[in-house]
Order: C-alpha cells, then structure tokens, then sequence
C-alpha cells in the first residue's frame, strides 16, 4: 500500500483526526497500527500491509521464532530499522516481520583470523550506537559511514550501503570478516572471510550484499582500524560550476569523503568534503578538526 500524504497541516501530530478525513492510507504516522505495519522512514515512500510483528531479545530467541513462523507455514522477513524506502521492507502476502531492534549485544576487540582488530556485534546494533561504542576505545571503520546513523548495521550490509568516498572503498560491506546467518530452520551458521571467502567466494559475496534473502543475519563481524582524525571544510559553489566537465573533480577530488547538499531551485550546491590522506593525519591546518566517529553529520 503506497501512501500519498495530502494533510500536510496536521499529519504527523500524534492524533489520527478522522474529522480532517485521516486515515491509515493518507496519514500512516497517526493512523496505522504501528504493531503490526511497517512504515519506511519515508512514510509517504513505502508503508507495508499489516503483519505480525516480532520483536526477540536474544539470538536464540531469534532462532526460536523463525522456527515457529516457519513451522506454520510462513515466510520470515527480516526488518532493521525499516529505512530503506522501497517495498524491500515489506514481506510478502505469507510473510511475518522479525525486527532486530532488540539484538544489541557489542562484544570485544578482539583479532580475527588475519585481521589484528574485529568486532562481533548483534545484527540491530545502529551506525551510531556502534561508532560512539569504538570512538570509547580507540578505533573506527574507515569511511564507511553513511551519511544517517540510525539504521541497523544488519540492513547496511543487507543493502549495501556506504559512505561516500572517491579515492577508496567506502561500502560497509567491504568491512565484513564474519557473518552469524540463521536459516529457515532455525540453525545457524557461521561463514568467514578466511573460509567462505575461499571456499566459496560467490557465497561469500552475495551473503555480504544479501538483501535479506540468504537468511536472517544476526551478527556481523567487522575489521577495524585505528580512529583518525579528519580535515573537515564546507564549500559552497554555483550548480553551473560544479556540473560543467572537471567540476566535480576540481571540487573534491582530493577528499576522501563528500556530503553534497544540492539545492537546484537556489543554483548551488553545499559540499561537506572529508580529508583524510592516507597517512590518516591532518594534513594542512584544518579549518574544523573532527574525531572520527561513524557518522560525519
Ligand atoms: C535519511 C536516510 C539517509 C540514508 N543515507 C544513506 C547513505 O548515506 N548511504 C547509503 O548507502 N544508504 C543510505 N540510506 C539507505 C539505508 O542505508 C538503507 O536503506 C539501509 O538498508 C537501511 O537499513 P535498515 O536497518 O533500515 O534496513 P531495512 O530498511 O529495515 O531493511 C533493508 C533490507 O535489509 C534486510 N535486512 C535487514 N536486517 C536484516 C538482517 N538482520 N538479516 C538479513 N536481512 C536484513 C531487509 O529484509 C530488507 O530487505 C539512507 C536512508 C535514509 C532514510
């Protein structure tokens, strides 16, 4: 059910106003039952049919309800934080959701295989909430973060979502060493880099990018690095400028990371634009000197 929200006025005040003819189609935010329809975040974008909704608190108690939908006859359709704003939220007709908003767990810094620093989280754990974690002790995951921190590092990977970045990888997936995935049975399985990679790189691959379609993901193993700090300057330039040939790279060719804000009606765009060389120190005296944290904004 796609909704087009026509009562700008009062939508989104809490109070479903069946008198300024609201309803669950026109006013999802006041009107739909939140127990049992997932919204994007973009309501107007993507609201789902209803569904039951189940919310577990623990892995195995994740394990435990795939086995029970799956045993009725159902489909299990994974959810994070509902962000992305297309029908990949929403299951279909025989499907119920299992969100991950509960699964949180954060376990040590640790090595990994060949990798000298790891962490293994739970598949809810958000951009931010894992980015403030690891600015406590020392480390960050390259520039992989996207440009909102409020979405389940399970749904990240799943979409393949990503910084912005020309001059390297900035794909959280590129980040994963190892993946904890429950299947329709309710067993679960570890894969790693070290071992899927090798012995089924395509595997491997997909399940780095698995649009929640290869099982559900309930942790996720990422390789760190240790925080830097970064170069941050905002530009601003006129449209016609920065889209001519040569304007974007003579605009932020030597940034490692770029938040652009385009407003056409006003004819200019607002770049954030990141530097961090490669050495990851400040080069020149920076204007604004920001820690490194998951998210930039
Ligand atoms: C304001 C805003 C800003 C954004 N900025 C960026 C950005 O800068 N860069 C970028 O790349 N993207 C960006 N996005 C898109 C966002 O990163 C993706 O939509 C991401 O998938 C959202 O994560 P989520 O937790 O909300 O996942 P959901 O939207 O809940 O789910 C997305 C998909 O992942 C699957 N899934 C979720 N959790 C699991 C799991 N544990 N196991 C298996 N499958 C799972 C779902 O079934 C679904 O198919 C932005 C979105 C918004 C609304």
């Amino acid at each position: 059910m796609g909704a087009l929200n026509t009562n700008a006025w009062h939508c989104r005040n809490g109070d479903c106003q069946a008198d300024e003819f609201e309803n669950a189609s026109n006013c999802p935010e006041d009107c739909a039952d939140k127990g049992t329809t997932v919204m994007a975040y973009y309501t107007q974008g993507m609201v789902c049919e209803p569904t039951t909704i189940h919310e577990p608190d623990t892995v195995s108690e994740l394990q435990q309800t795939i086995r029970t939908i799956v045993s009725s006859g159902k489909r299990v359709k994974p959810a994070g934080s509902s962000h992305s704003a297309t029908s990949i939220i929403c299951g279909d007709g025989d499907a119920e959701v299992v969100r991950s908003k509960n699964l949180k767990d954060i376990g040590p810094i640790e090595p990994f295989e060949s990798h000298s620093a790891t962490v293994e989280f739970e598949a809810g754990v958000e951009m931010d909430e894992l980015g403030e974690h690891l600015h406590q002790q020392g480390y960050a995951w390259g520039l992989a973060a996207t440009g909102y921190g409020g979405i389940s590092i399970g749904g990240a990977v799943a979409t393949g979502a990503h910084g912005s970045s020309r001059n390297g990888s900035a794909t959280i997936s590129n980040y994963v060493v190892g993946l904890d995935v429950i299947g329709a049975d309710g067993d679960l399985t570890t894969y790693t880099e070290a071992s899927t990679g090798q012995s089924d790189p395509n595997l491997w691959k997909a399940l780095k990018a698995n649009l929640g379609l290869l099982g559900y993901v309930a942790r996720i193993r990422l390789k760190l690095e240790p925080q830097f700090r970064m170069n941050v300057q905002v530009l601003t330039m006129d449209e016609a400028t920065f889209v001519a040939d040569g304007g974007v790279e003579a605009a932020v060719g030597q940034c490692d990371y770029v938040f652009l804000s385009w407003y056409p009606v006003m004819i200019w765009c607002t770049t954030f634009a990141v530097i961090a060389p490669p050495t990851r120190s400040p080069a020149q005296p920076p204007k604004t000197v920001y820690s490194h944290r998951t998210s930039v904004v």
